[in-house]
């Protein structure tokens, strides 16, 4: 991996609340975030180079023959994927990196970073996470169904991952992903 820092992968369904965490562990300082390409559209507040960078499915699919991505996958038809440089280069500066993506690209990473701290977030129960779901309101009910659909069946890979935290309670959820990273 050429650096000293360490790649962080962290993956659950939508509505699991793996944002959330995300945003708590940046706030120490001690990570950084990469911010993925995607096809799809912006939602609600989303600002371009802060939530993705978006991009047209040509200049996706041009990036790809470029080499430009660490990983990438559709997800729900569009494609997302992870710069290759700016991981890499942050690594190499000593820096830890968090991905937060898709099982898919998860399996991806660990194939070829087997370095890689892989970590999944799970809701409490389906209710919860289906409650979730219909509780951010910028989604139809369609989406949010599709959504389920594949909270459920990337439950199921959980433990493909080194370890999996259950976010019933932020905080403790927090601690928990601070404390894998740190022994890993
Ligand atoms: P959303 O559309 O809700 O922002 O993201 C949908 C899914 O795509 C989430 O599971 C998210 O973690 C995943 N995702 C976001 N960025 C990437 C990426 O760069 N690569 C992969 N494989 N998945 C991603």
């Amino acid at each position: 991996m050429g650096g000293t820092g360490k790649l962080i992968v962290i993956s659950g369904p939508s509505g699991a609340g793996k944002g959330t965490i995300v945003d708590q562990l940046l706030k120490s300082g001690k990570y950084e975030l990469s911010i993925s390409c995607t096809t799809r559209a912006p939602r609600g507040q989303e600002k371009e180079g802060v939530n993705y960078f978006f991009k047209s499915r040509e200049e996706f699919e041009r990036m790809i023959s470029e080499h430009k991505f660490l990983e990438y996958a559709d997800v729900f038809g569009c494609y997302y994927g992870t710069p290759k440089d700016y991981v890499l280069g942050k690594l190499g500066e000593g820096k830890n990196v968090i991905l937060e993506i898709d099982v898919q690209g998860a399996l991806q990473v660990k194939k070829n970073y087997p370095d890689a701290v892989m970590i999944f977030i799970l809701p409490p129960s389906e209710e919860v996470l289906l409650a979730r779901l219909r509780g951010r309101g910028t989604e139809t009910e369609e989406q949010i169904g599709r959504r389920f659909g594949k909270a459920r069946a990337e439950m199921e890979l959980a433990d493909q991952y080194d370890y999996s935290v259950v976010n019933d309670d932020l905080m403790t959820a927090v601690a928990e992903v601070r404390e894998m990273i740190e022994k890993s």
